[in-house]
Formats: structure tokens, sequence, C-alpha cells
């Protein structure tokens, strides 16, 4: 992988983007870039110091002046040329992505894709930020609302979506006239710089989108920052809900997207083929690093008779490194979340679930430094296991049984997180109960990741979620912009009446 291009300094290291300058970090501090298949360290994430902090909101604030008040058809425009830029890229932004973050080639294009659907949705930003208009609402008198750029917003993102998830961000946050500074993963920031690289091509003025990388101290200083408006944090609860407590303390606008625990609820009537190979794909594909990846199984009745048939499916499924052809399960991000996922397949042995299928210790010809674990499935789970209370992140499927559909409706309005489920079932009557009956943000009918398209908004809800507002769509176009309401009169000279009104009625 070459990292001779100007993202990199003369050291391996990230560039920051500050006023439209990809600058050489003055960090002491730095992160290595492993690829997961091989651990051949790729280049390194700088912590950006507290002035290279400063300087980027500086400049994202220096530009909101003159961006602010850009014609529409203009931010318009730069985000129809980003679209196409990022759509001759994409075979070669997704190999750098393979190799950072391990997915596999054919996933890491989904990643882009999904991420293209935002910037495709920001085109349409002339609507969408549209003001409404009542004439008349008192004699003479009308009423309108502009939706107003609110000045810097910031993002930070997780690892395990470097695409989709800073695209998710900065194209509708500019397109509503904001700046931004960006914070990426320290684990996979190489792709998400080819994209910001292809947004400066489009032509987003220096200022308007800056990067600045690192972990903790680099976060917590935006969050604090006086000049920051907004947060858009997607990543794990713990973090989630520090960047949200933080930053609602400082005065920001926040919106934290974070840990889940999805649900598959499988009825006897179902599909059995479709039901198996949705479930299979959803709990093992990204190497069970989505956070809607089904990791919760809940067989209703006799369909629990199928599980066999679900870990031969598991079982047929390649583990190899994302890049090479046919690999269906690339390796984990790191050797620590191996570890991790490793440790907590040791505790639902423990805790006496049955573990039909093992993924540990899985070996990769060629890849023997891999961080592989292969599919794991456990049965006769319960809701007190670790298995089942925390976020596994990783190709692990926990199953539980219900007797009846209004037992699986509990179970999973129990658990707290909140961010997607499925049903699967033919039967209509089912699916209407269920939809209106389960107590979370995103459901899927007979579909396994019910991640919503651009045009509709991410609305995961309750544990996985904290502000009211999801990324995209129309609601982030709330998020991104402040309502301002006008209420007007005009005076014709010759109908100006003399009275004095000390009501508040308008008449
Ligand atoms: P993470 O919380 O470790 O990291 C997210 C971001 O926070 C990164 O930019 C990271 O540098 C920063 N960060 C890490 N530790 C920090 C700290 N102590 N203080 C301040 N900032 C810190 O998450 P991750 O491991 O990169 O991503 C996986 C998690 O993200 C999973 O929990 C997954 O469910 C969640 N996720 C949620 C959604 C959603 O939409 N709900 C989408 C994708 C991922």
């Amino acid at each position: 992988m070459s990292t001779t291009s100007s993202l990199y300094d003369a050291h391996q290291a990230v560039r920051l983007l500050i006023n439209g300058e990809f600058v050489a970090s003055n960090a002491t501090e730095r992160h290595p870039i492993t690829n997961p298949a091989t651990q051949e360290v790729l280049a390194y994430a700088p912590c950006a110091t507290a002035a290279e902090v400063d300087a980027a909101v500086a400049a994202a604030k220096a530009a909101f002046q003159s961006w602010r008040n850009t014609p529409i058809a203009v931010r318009m425009r730069i985000m129809l040329r980003l679209q196409t830029l990022i759509r001759h890229n994409l075979p070669r932004i997704a190999s750098i992505l393979t190799a950072e973050q391990g997915k596999t080639l054919a996933d890491a294009e989904g990643d882009i894709i999904r991420g293209l659907e935002v910037v495709e949705h920001a085109c349409s930003i002339g609507t969408l930020q549209m003001g409404e208009f009542a004439e008349n609402v008192a004699g003479g008198v009308d009423t309108y609302t502009l939706r107003q750029p609110i000045g810097v917003c910031v993002g930070i993102t997780p690892f395990n979506f470097p695409a989709m998830i800073p695209l998710w961000m900065f194209p509708m946050a500019i397109a509503c006239g904001n700046t931004f500074v960006l914070k990426p993963s320290e684990q996979d920031p190489m792709s998400t710089m080819e994209l910001v690289q292809l947004a400066l091509e489009a032509g987003v003025p220096p200022g308007v989108l800056n990067v600045v990388h690192g972990g903790r101290s680099v976060v917590d200083a935006l969050c604090t920052h006086p000049d920051v408006a907004a947060i858009s944090f997607v990543g794990s609860t713990a973090v989630g809900t520090h960047v949200y407590n933080l930053g609602s303390q400082h005065g920001k606008r926040v919106q934290s997207m974070m840990g889940a625990k999805n649900h598959a609820v499988v009825l006897p009537d179902a599909n059995k083929t479709q039901t198996l190979n949705a479930l299979a794909g959803a709990a093992f594909g990204a190497a069970g690093q989505r956070c809607m990846a089904a990791s919760v199984a809940v067989f209703v009745g006799d369909s629990k008779d199928w599980l066999p048939e679900l870990v031969e499916r598991a079982k047929s499924l390649k583990v190899n490194a994302g890049a090479e052809d046919g690999t269906d399960i690339g390796p984990v991000i790191s050797k620590a979340a191996q570890r991790r996922i490793e440790e907590l397949i040791a505790t639902g042995a423990d805790e006496g679930a049955r573990l039909l299928l093992d993924g540990r210790g899985v070996r990769v010809p060629g890849y023997e430094a891999g961080n592989f674990v292969g599919p794991t499935v456990f049965a006769g789970v319960n809701t007190k296991m670790r298995i089942y209370t925390e976020e596994i992140f990783g190709p692990v499927l926990v199953c539980l049984e219900a007797d009846t559909l209004t037992d699986a409706i509990a179970l999973v309005n129990a658990n707290p997180f909140g961010n997607g489920v499925a049903l699967f079932t033919q039967s209509g009557a089912a699916a209407r109960r269920f939809q209106s009956e389960i107590d979370v943000g995103q459901v899927g009918i007979n579909v396994p990741i019910p991640v919503p398209v651009p045009f509709f908004s991410f609305t995961g809800s309750r544990g996985s979620k904290l502000g009211d507002l999801g990324p995209y769509g129309k609601q982030v176009v709330q998020f991104y912009t402040q309502t301002k309401t006008v209420t007007a009169r005009w005076f014709d000279d010759a109908t100006v009446s003399s009275g004095v009104n000390t009501t508040i009625n308008l008449r």
C-alpha cells in the first residue's frame, strides 16, 4: 500500500486537514494502522495536539462566515461532483478499506456505496432545507420559517464503517451550509482520508471540511470547544455516553449512535431457506462487526428444530483475508478485539450455554498472524449470560427460545438496546402486530439488517441512542439547522392604522 501521496507525512503518519491543506501533525503520540489479516503496519494515526485541534476549529469557524451564504446550487453541485468522484474511485478506495479494516472487498464496496447514497441525497438539499410559509396568519401578516446552518459541526466516527459513517455526516452538514471538523477512527482513517481528499477535489472550499486524528484527548477538546455548535458521534455505548454528556454540558447539540444487541425473531411459518440464509449473513457477515448485525436469534416454537441447519450454513462460510476471492468472513479489527471475543465465548461455555460451533483458534493458511474468529453459534442461552447482555461485536450468534410471539416480543423489549430487530414470518398479521408492539427503532420484516436508505433516517432507539434526531435523511437536516420563524407585516402607507395594540393578538 502506497503512503507516498499528499495524505501522508515523511514518517507515514496520516496528515491532518486544516484550512484546505493536508498538514503533518506535531504529535508525539501515534497509533499504528495495522492490516488485520497480516499485522503489517500500513501507516500511523497521529494524536493531534491541542493547538492543532484549535486550528481546525478556527479554520471551520472562519470559513462558516462565507460558506453559510453560498448559494444552494453551488453546494448541490459540489455534492454532485463528489458523488461522481466517489463512484470513479470506488474500487481503489475499497481495496484500501479492506487492507486497513479487514472486511471483504465486496463488503468494502458496500460500505462506500451506502455512504455514497447519502451524498446523492445531499444533492437534493435545495428541497430538503426549505422552510414553510403561511400567508395571512392575521390580517396582512405572513409567517415563514428559515432553516439556517448552525456553525461548526463535529463528527466522531467508529472503525467498523470508515467510509459510510463519515459520509453519513460531513456531506449533509456541509450541504446545509455548516462547516465541519471530522475525527475518524484512529484504527482505520486511511479510506476516510481518501474520501475527504475527493471532497476537496469536488470543490469544498478551504476550512469548510477539516480533519483531526487522535483518541480521547482530541475528542474531549472538540466536545468542550467553545466554537463547536454540534457533535455527531457513532461508536460504542461507553464512549457515546461520555461524548453526549460532555458535549451537552458544554451547550452543544449532540447525537450519539451507540452499541447494540439486535434480535432476529423466527416464527415457525417463516420460509426456512430464506430465513437461515438471511440469519447466517446478518450474524457472521463483516465478522459480526456491524452495529446492525443480527447477534441474537429467538426461535419461536418448532422453529428451534432449524438450529442444526443454521450451524451447517455457518460452517460453510469461508474465513480468510478480506482481499482474497471467495472470502465470507474476514479478520476482526485488532488482536485486542479478537481476545475480547474469545474471552466472551469462554464465558458462554462456562455459564452453561451449548457451544454448537466454536470459531476460536481458526487458522488461515498464508495469514497465520491474522485476527481471525470463525462463526460461532450458542444455543440454550438465557438473558443473564454475558454473551447475551454484552455486545460481542464478533461473528457470534446466541440463540434463545420462546414459546409464543408474545413471549418473544417481551424478551426483545426487556433488552436495553434498541438499534435493530427483525422478524421472519409469512403471516402479515404477525408482522403487523410485531412492528406495532416491538420497542426497537429499526424493524426488518423478512429483512435481516434493516438499515434505512438515506431519504429516511437512521432511527436506532433506547439504549442504542442518545439525542432525539438520527443521522442522515430529514432528521439530520433538522439536526444540522436551526429553525428561525419570521412573522412579517408590510404596511401600505394608505392603510396604516393609528391605534396602539397592547394585547398579544395579531390584528
Ligand atoms: P469506539 O467507541 O471505541 O470509538 C468511536 C470513536 O470514539 C473513535 O473515533 C475513537 O477514536 C473515539 N474514542 C475511543 N475511545 C475514546 C474515549 N475513551 N474517549 C473519547 N473518544 C474515544 O467504537 P469502535 O470500537 O470504533 O466502534 C464499534 C462500536 O460502534 C460498537 O459498539 C458498535 O455497535 C458501534 N456502532 C454503532 C452504530 C450505530 O449507528 N448505532 C454504527 C456503527 C458502530
